[in-house]
């Protein structure tokens, strides 16, 4: 197998297995905020939660190949609450100063305020603006897909100052000349909203970083995101195959064990196979990445592979298991629709083919 851990990470796989069994397990058919805080807490008492955060847990290492272990092996369980586990990471607001760091950075870790991303815009519309006056920015916009945008007090969000260049500016969503114009639901089961910015006065102070070094900062938060969704993947990927075996040992009508047919295991391998490779994918990707290696192709191409892989697995075994597998309650169906949206949510498959493709073609840079 790909992971070849040391005695530290194998450690951290065994404590997301037991976590995984004794608190996540029992509470997949419940929910409501008080599950939710019961797993929050577990998860700080084994370690875990803090790992997403700056510092790090005290208990196991920090870095890529570290969270993509524990995310993987949380997700091989196909856990109803995984999202509780971890804490708030800090994403674009890394390392802010004052005011932000008081203001927004210290709430979101403390789970006292809700952070969301406006990078997304409609088509047709402009791209969203600011200009400086005085200390402030005058922000005017739309951004059309805001996940959690609907509870969050606070969007990072993408605006292109004049003369400035495109930044990252926090803006609270309470301030006047904010509107939400819309909420819906996706594929997946999560929520979104969209905005429209009218005039909205920001004081200059909530510009994150450098004003115009949005891009590459907005993009550092994508490319970290990336490999996690690659290392959730490979977990659900672990996750249908057990299904598959389990399911491919039972006898079929004829008295036959399912998994006897030659053309089911021609499909039954090629899955193995596809999962082993976007497994090595990740773990070779997240030791480059904490060696301070930047790995953004390989990033690229580790979401890529990971995302489109695990459709294809799930994909597969609906078709293998059968029509049961499609009602709406089975875990395979109801993983259907949770994977499809990592093929467009940070960063569509096409376009991050095309990204790799300019990367070595016109500039030279990337080695895969
Ligand atoms: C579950 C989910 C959560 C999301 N959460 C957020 C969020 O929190 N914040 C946020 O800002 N956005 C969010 N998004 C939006 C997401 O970032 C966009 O869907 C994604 O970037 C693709 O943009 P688009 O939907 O506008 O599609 P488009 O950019 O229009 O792309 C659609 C298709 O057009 C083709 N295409 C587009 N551009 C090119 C090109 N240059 N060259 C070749 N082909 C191209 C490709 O086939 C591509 O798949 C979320 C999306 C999903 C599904």
């Amino acid at each position: 197998m790909p992971e070849q851990l040391s005695d530290e990470l194998i450690h951290l796989r065994d404590t997301c297995e037991a976590f995984a069994l004794t608190e996540l397990s029992p509470a997949s058919e419940t929910s409501g905020d008080a599950v939710s805080a019961k797993i929050r807490e577990a998860s700080k008492q084994a370690g875990l939660y803090r790992m997403t955060q700056p510092g790090g847990s005290d208990v196991f290492p920090t870095g890529q190949l570290a969270l993509c272990v524990a995310r993987e092996t949380l997700a091989s369980f196909n856990p109803k609450h995984l999202d509780q586990v971890f804490g708030p990471s800090p994403g674009v607001l890394a390392e802010v100063p004052e005011p932000l760091a008081s203001s927004h950075l210290r709430p979101l870790l403390e789970g006292e305020k809700r952070g969301s991303f406006g990078f997304t815009e409609p088509d047709d519309a402009p791209p969203t603006r600011g200009v400086i006056e005085g200390d402030s920015v005058i922000v005017s916009g739309q951004k059309s897909y805001v996940t959690g945008g609907a509870d969050a007090d606070f969007i990072n969000t993408l605006v292109n100052i004049e003369n400035l260049g495109p930044s990252l500016i926090v803006i609270d969503t309470h301030l006047p000349g904010m509107h939400l114009e819309k909420k819906f639901g996706s594929l997946d089961g999560s929520h979104h909203a969209a905005f429209r910015f009218d005039q909205v006065r920001v004081p200059k102070a909530h510009i994150i970083g450098e004003a115009g070094s949005g891009l590459p900062r907005a993009m550092r938060q994508i490319g970290d995101v990336r490999l996690l969704f690659a290392a959730q993947a490979c977990g659900y990927m672990l996750w249908v195959l057990k299904l598959l075996n389990d399911h491919l040992q039972v006898p079929d009508r004829q008295g036959i064990p399912r998994g006897g047919k030659d053309v089911v295991r021609w499909h039954y391998a090629n899955l193995r196979i596809k999962a082993y490779a976007a497994r090595s994918m990740l773990y070779r990707t997240a030791r480059l990445s904490d060696t301070g290696e930047n790995t953004v192709n390989e990033g690229m191409a580790c979401k890529v592979f990971a995302t489109e892989t695990v459709g294809e697995i799930v994909d597969s075994a609906i078709q293998l298991v059968g029509g049961n597998a499609l009602v709406d309650e089975h875990p395979l169906a109801q993983l259907y629709r949770r994977v499809r949206g990592w093929r467009l949510a940070e960063g569509a498959s096409d376009i991050l083919r095309l990204n790799i493709g300019r990367g070595i073609l016109d500039l030279g840079k990337g080695r895969i």
